[in-house]
């Protein structure tokens, strides 16, 4: 669906367009100027996205923050990106959500929790590694 943003065949308040990538406001924002930036290549998710097209992206991401920070005038921002539907993901083009905050807009942020039973760190993180 995003590749039909891309192309104009579906409407979008863009904010920005290069040779590898695509932003535009989120229909449902957060908070106004809400912005989503994806790959002009189809990728589905982050797993799936190449390396080059990552290398494009990441100081896109940091242009984004600062132009929305300054043009809503938020007090922070967040970066996110969903991943499978049991991370919140609703549209499968790899897309990064830059979000503005504000100091008092209402939002929580996730709680940490204490997960880990006795030695269950180390544990975990051995098999992180042997994922690499
Ligand atoms: P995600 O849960 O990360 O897949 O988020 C998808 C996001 O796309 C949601 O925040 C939607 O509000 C947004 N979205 C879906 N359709 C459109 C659209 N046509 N224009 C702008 N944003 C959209």
């Amino acid at each position: 669906m995003f590749c039909k943003i891309i192309s104009g065949e579906i409407p979008s308040a863009k904010v920005y367009e290069d040779e590898y990538s695509f932003a535009f406001l989120d229909i449902n924002p957060i908070n106004p100027g809400h912005t989503l930036l994806v790959p002009k290549r189809h990728f589905a998710n982050l797993y799936e996205t190449s390396d080059e097209t990552l290398k494009e992206l990441t100081p896109i991401i940091k242009k984004l923050a600062i132009a929305v920070k300054k043009a809503v005038s938020a007090d922070g921002i967040n970066i996110g990106m969903n991943n499978d539907p049991a991370a919140g993901q609703l549209v499968f083009h790899a897309h990064f959500h830059i979000i503005p905050r504000h100091l008092e807009d209402g939002f929580r942020h996730w709680r940490g929790k204490r997960a880990y039973k006795d030695g269950e760190m180390s544990h975990v993180a051995e098999k992180i590694k042997a994922s690499l």
